[in-house]
């Protein structure tokens, strides 16, 4: 090891970067997080930094760094991007006995800066002595993906907690508790804000090891494409006991529910269409009761026709603690993949996202509205009610030529785009026989071949 790990206490101390540009700005960001006194000292330093000066982020000084500036400080960094000034500035800095740092700069260097996850208190310093910076960064990317965001305060206050916590016998149990606390609980409690209350309760349920408390997380799983989850939709299956889900939910995202969780298909054969909701309603709080953290997996975002609130209704019915995890919405996913944007400048300042039927039948909507130029809209379970739309939107005087595009399977590689237009949606659709869920745009189509090509092979065009 040539590079020996230390953590520098550098509250109140000075430190000096040499320069103003890309280099400086980029250990300038590390910088600022300390609680240490930085000065800049740069003739003609980025705009970035002067906005960080006014800020009292930092001290920035219009000029090169001179002798006189060294003597009391605690580390120079060297980023002025020109090795003779670099040079200069390490120079300087070691006749006043100052640890040194070029950017870049490995041989010249007397200290180095690792790759940093910040969850202060708990902060983890990642070095490859300059041998793998690549290796260095995927390490990074692992453990932030790992350690939720909130680490650092759930570290502050477990440490204030830390006395209270030892009438649990050392080892597994204490262990058990803190693993709740830090990946479980804690995290939930932060988001209702009763971190407080949440770890006397946690504490108890552990003392006791009985009566524990159920918790639901109603979880977006998106539109199939498991790189499209949220961290903590990952974090959720992960700590699931159970596991309740739709049909759509991809097979690759129930993969990474946690081994033991017990998955329930909830879309399944069996459920008759009208007790269907009830029945996911009753499972769910009598899992939460027995004391498992339920996930309710929904795809795409569940705020988006997922009958959320009465879901919801029925937790709170049953008393039962409840949050959401928003997920990636099929149209989001779906316009992503034709290249378009749902809002555009002079083209539409406004989206609707409307469903093809509802619990009546066919829905109604604000046609009129719809049929005027440039109007968009992201229709959900549109296959079987795409002539009832075409009609009323022709009916209502809408341009038979407007774009529509019908996105099947969104994200999946089975993926299929079919672009036509409002007067020949129905029978290009029916012909089309899609088997997988399928989204439609209404007023857009796909920006061009090109935008398609790479990430999603488009199987049928047909205009
Ligand atoms: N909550 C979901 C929508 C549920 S309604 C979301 O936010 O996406 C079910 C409808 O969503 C389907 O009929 C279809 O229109 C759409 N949908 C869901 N996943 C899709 C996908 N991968 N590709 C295209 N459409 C999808």
């Amino acid at each position: 090891m040539q590079h020996f790990p230390i953590f520098l206490n550098v509250s109140g101390q000075r430190i000096i970067v040499a320069g103003g540009g890309d280099a400086a700005q980029a250990k300038l960001r590390l910088l600022m997080k300390t609680e240490a006194e930085i000065r800049v000292y740069a003739p003609d330093a980025a705009a970035e930094i002067h906005r960080w000066a006014a800020d009292g982020q930092l001290t920035l000084i219009n000029r090169p760094v001179a002798a006189t500036d060294l003597p009391g400080a605690a580390l120079f960094y060297g980023a002025t991007e020109d090795a003779a000034e670099d040079a200069r500035g390490a120079a300087l800095a070691r006749a006043a006995g100052v640890l040194v740092n070029i950017v870049d700069n490995l041989r010249d260097s007397d200290f180095i800066t690792p790759a940093i996850v910040d969850r202060d208190p708990v902060v983890v310093a990642i070095g490859t002595e300059g041998a793998a910076p690549v290796l260095a960064r995927a390490i990074k990317t692992d453990l932030e993906a790992r350690l939720p965001v909130q680490l650092g305060l759930l570290a502050k206050i477990g440490k204030a907690f830390r006395h209270a916590a030892d009438i649990l016998p050392m080892g597994r149990k204490r262990r058990d508790f803190w693993a709740d606390y830090y990946f479980t609980d804690g995290p939930a409690a932060l988001e209702t804000d009763r971190v407080d209350t949440a770890l006397s309760t946690l504490l108890d349920r552990h003392v006791m090891a009985a009566a524990k408390t159920g918790h639901v997380a109603l979880v977006g799983a998106g539109p199939g494409d498991p790189d499209l989850l949220t961290l903590k939709a990952r974090r959720a299956l992960d700590t699931a006991d159970v596991v309740i889900h739709d049909r759509l939910v991809a097979p690759e995202i129930l993969e990474l529910a946690r081994r033991e969780a017990v998955l329930i298909d909830a879309g399944k054969e069996g459920f008759g269409t009208s007790t269907a909701q009830d029945d996911i309603n009753d499972m769910m709080v009598a899992h939460a009761v027995q004391g498992h953290q339920v996930v309710r997996l929904k795809a795409g975002d569940p705020t988006v026709f997922g009958r959320l609130d009465e879901e919801i209704d029925a937790l709170d019915a049953a008393g039962i603690a409840w949050s959401i995890v928003p997920g990636i919405t099929a149209a989001s996913a779906a316009v992503a993949q034709i290249g378009q944007s749902l809002t555009s400048r002079g083209r539409n300042s406004s989206v609707r996202y409307i469903t093809g039927h509802d619990t009546k039948g066919f829905a109604e909507h604000d046609w009129r509205a719809l049929a005027t130029p440039g109007a968009v809209a992201a229709i959900y379970m549109g296959k079987r009610t795409a002539r009832f739309i075409q009609g009323r939107l022709l009916m209502h005087g809408a341009d038979p030529m407007t774009p529509v595009t019908v996105i099947e399977n969104a994200s999946r590689p089975n993926s299929r785009v079919i672009a036509t237009t409002l007067s020949q949606l129905e029978p290009t659709l029916t012909r089309a026989a899609l088997g997988g869920p399928a989204i439609t745009f209404y007023g857009l189509a796909p920006r061009d071949a090109v935008a398609l090509a790479p990430a999603h092979p488009i199987k049928e065009a047909l205009l």
